[in-house]
């Protein structure tokens, strides 16, 4: 080798925390570009890596660097922009970059399928356009093949010209003459036609009007608009100015499947190609979408989390719905935030990004407030749908029957004399999620996490919730043998059961996880309900998002208390959240919604201010509160977490982890402490949370702890993670 050969650093799907040097294959062209995927040796094994940059210098000696095997792409998968943005996550997040670019592109791609949707056309070569004719006399079909192509500068492919009639042994005849060849085609990338803007006569209202115009180049706007009140008209209003400019916007969502509606809206409006990105398609149908959205092809691209690392040929806007939902945050993994990033990805693109919300997030709200992100306000309904009012029903020195107070029976009863429908919120499914004996208070645990199994009338079976555990119920306790066993508290499948008995001949239908497992079963209910007439919805957390059922005129909200006993510091922003989501999905013209929580503390300041003076007021409470407390976002969190099948190994190495001198004095830790539920799938887990009001030390801080750990025996008997700016904190 020339010791002036460049060196190739290549991110590798591995697990370790750094790239890896090669010397580059033969014959590289000189301007192979990073983002390049690249077939390397790895150990015994061939991997493909991707090129994230050159050097001239490596802590490998020469003569034991490796050559890469082959270059795979002519152009990079990965544009620029988009390389940044991983390679910042992988040092952000303090995740192994192989893995964070393997989890970047689609799993075709990482197993070497090429990034283009490529075509071959058959060509008539020069030779072939000035060729005499006669001279192919004796052949009659090669001549007919020839005078065709020659005609059509593009070509034709197989298929067309097997349709003329034309043989394959024909054109291989061609070839071989050299008066025909075939090229490898992408497919064009057009200017998007907005002939048909279907615009559902919706003129825009001046407060719309206003925001909309308020929309720039570039920099995050933060539109914070009551359901209902044009937030996804805005989005489509924004997308359709680029869509004029043939750019093309990426819209992320929460949950795709859970919201058919909102996609449509999106799919209706514009006769430009539109293509869905999330965890129900299969690998092929993936890569499709993703090509289409990096060629260029697709003008909108819609998304969940793992979308944002999704490349456009030409990026003009990026909309993140439903900022808040905590399902924007990958949870285990490569723990990324898709909302941070869409922010990110922006300024690297130099595009606008619009977050919007109806509960925004208490980070995003307080980066609206210091002038961060540009803030917009939506604070009326455009169609005369009235604000739906909130009421407290106090539990307290009164009895409840599955979960209904007798208030709350009269509330049901009046919407449903009155035509409406009610929907009925409850975040637990199955039937009972505890079963106890009252002999000796004996209650059924799963064996593998410290959690109640759950009693569901589906092969009358109990379930963990948390790791999947089922279990036939049993007849007699397990401790002391007595046959009386109790199940008590309530789930969906429950009060389903409890509204049969109090609403006879009232249509209930239930939507939790256990009722829409078949296909399609999700959207004929939603069919149901839109059908109208008197109906109960019960459901989980499903039915609480991007909804609108507009025959519903009660919402209620079963149970808010656990809120209170929460000890996450973001309990109350969740609850505000969820109040108000699970509010917004009811009313329509003419008929004002409703919302009745039930609570044993009725005067609880937060949830009365929260209903008397809305979620603004609310979140600027919480973030005094959180100011005072010294609590994200005015300072940064990061947790190591560990887990191990041992009792004590992963409390034992986060010990060792923690006893480390700190780098600065201005980082805190907390802990280590074992996980609050500690034990989970057969695995015992604690935590170590760390702090600090400046960023750049809490990371310095994170790569002084990662070498420890690193070079830490104890470190491989355990499973250990890093979350930066944590969600949840359990
Ligand atoms: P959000 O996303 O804030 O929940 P949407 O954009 O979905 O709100 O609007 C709610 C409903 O109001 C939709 O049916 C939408 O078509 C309609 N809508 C939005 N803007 C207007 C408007 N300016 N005039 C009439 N109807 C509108
Ligand atoms: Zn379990
Ligand atoms: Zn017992």
């Amino acid at each position: 080798m020339h010791s002036s050969e460049r060196l190739l650093e290549i991110a590798v799907p591995t697990p370790l925390r750094r790239s890896f040097h090669y010397l580059p294959p033969d014959e590289l062209p000189a301007d192979t570009k990073p983002g390049c995927r690249f077939r390397v040796p790895f150990g015994s094994k061939s991997l493909i890596g991707i090129l994230i940059g050159y050097t001239e210098e490596s802590n490998t000696p020469l003569e034991k660097l490796r050559r890469a095997e082959k270059l795979l792409d002519p152009k990079p998968i990965l544009p620029e922009a988009i390389l940044k943005l991983c390679l910042w996550s992988a040092d952000y997040y303090h995740h192994p970059v192989g893995d964070v670019l393997a989890s970047a592109i689609p799993v075709l791609l990482r197993k070497g399928k090429p990034g283009q949707q490529v075509s071959h056309r058959l060509i008539a070569t020069k030779k072939g356009k000035e060729t005499d004719q006669s001279s192919l006399q004796r052949a009659p079909l090669q001549k007919a093949a020839l005078t065709l192509l020659v005609r059509q500068m593009n070509g034709y492919d197989r298929k067309q010209l097997k349709a003329a009639g034309i043989s394959s042994a024909t054109i291989q005849a061609l070839i071989r003459k050299g008066l025909v060849r075939r090229q490898e085609m992408t497919a064009p990338v057009t200017a998007f036609s907005l002939n048909k803007v279907n615009s559902e006569n919706i003129m825009l209202t001046s407060e719309q009007e206003v925001a909309l115009n308020s929309i720039g180049d570039h920099g995050t706007w933060l539109i914070q608009g009551i359901t209902g009140s044009g937030k996804t008209e805005i989005y489509l209003r924004a997308i359709e100015k680029i869509l004029r400019k043939n750019f093309q916007a990426l819209v992320l969502v929460p949950e795709i499947g859970l919201t058919p509606q909102t996609v449509q809206r999106f799919s209706n409006r514009f006769d430009v190609p539109v293509v869905l990105l999330h965890s129900g398609l299969t690998d092929q149908e993936r890569l499709n979408a993703w090509r289409m959205a990096s060629s260029g092809q697709a003008g909108i691209v819609i998304g969940t989390r793992s979308a944002v690392f999704t490349p456009l040929a030409r990026p003009g806007m990026i909309v993140v719905d439903e900022e808040h939902d905590a399902s924007l945050k990958q949870h285990d993994g490569f723990r990324y935030s898709a909302r941070d990033l869409a922010v990110l990805r922006g300024q690297f693109e130099h595009i606008p990004v619009l977050l919007g919300s109806a509960t925004p997030s208490l980070e995003s709200l307080n980066n609206a407030w210091t002038g961060k992100y540009t803030s917009v306000q939506l604070r009326h309904r455009p169609v005369d749908i009235a604000k739906e009012s909130y009421q407290i029903i106090n539990l307290r020195n009164r009895e409840t029957r599955d979960g209904f107070s007798k208030p709350l029976i009269r509330l049901i009863e009046q919407h449903l004399q009155s035509g409406s429908q009610v929907l009925i919120f409850l975040n637990r499914r199955g039937f009972a999620p505890v079963l106890h004996c009252p002999e000796c208070h004996w209650t059924a645990n799963c064996h593998r996490c410290d959690a109640r199994m759950t009693f569901h009338l589906h092969g009358q079976r109990l379930l963990c919730h948390h790791c999947g555990n089922e279990n036939p119920m049993p007849q007699y306790c397990e401790q002391c043998h007595a046959g009386n066993l109790l199940l008590l508290g309530i789930g969906t499948q429950k009060i389903e059961d409890r509204l049969k008995i109090l609403f006879p001949g009232v249509r209930v239908l239930r939507i939790d996880r256990d009722s829409t497992r078949r296909k399609g079963s999700l959207n004929s209910m939603l069919a149901e309900l839109a059908s109208g007439g008197p109906l109960i919805l019960v459901g989980t957390q499903m039915i609480a998002k991007g909804h609108h059922f507009s025959e519903v005129t009660l919402s209620v909200i079963v149970d808010i208390d656990s809120s209170f006993y929460s000890t996450d510091f973001k309990a109350m922003e969740r609850m505000g959240q969820l109040i108000l989501q699970v509010g917004g999905r009811s009313g329509r013209s003419g008929k004002a919604g409703h919302v009745a929580i039930q609570s044993h503390f009725p005067d609880q300041p937060v949830l009365k201010q929260l209903i008397r003076e809305g979620y603004t007021q609310f979140a600027k409470n919480l973030l005094q509160e959180r100011r005072d407390n010294n609590l994200p976002p005015f300072c940064h969190q990061a947790l190591i977490r560990a887990e191990s099948k041992s009792r004590t190994r992963a409390l034992e190495f986060l010990e060792e982890l923690s006893a480390n001198e700190r780098s600065s004095p201005r980082v805190d830790l907390l802990g280590p402490v074992p996980s609050t539920m500690e034990k989970r799938e057969g695995f015992y887990r604690a935590q170590l949370l760390f702090s600090s009001t400046s960023r750049r030390i809490l990371h310095a801080e994170l790569d002084l702890r990662i070498k420890f750990a690193e070079n830490s025996k104890l470190a491989r008997k355990v499973r250990w993670s890093i979350d930066v700016d944590p969600v949840d904190l359990y």
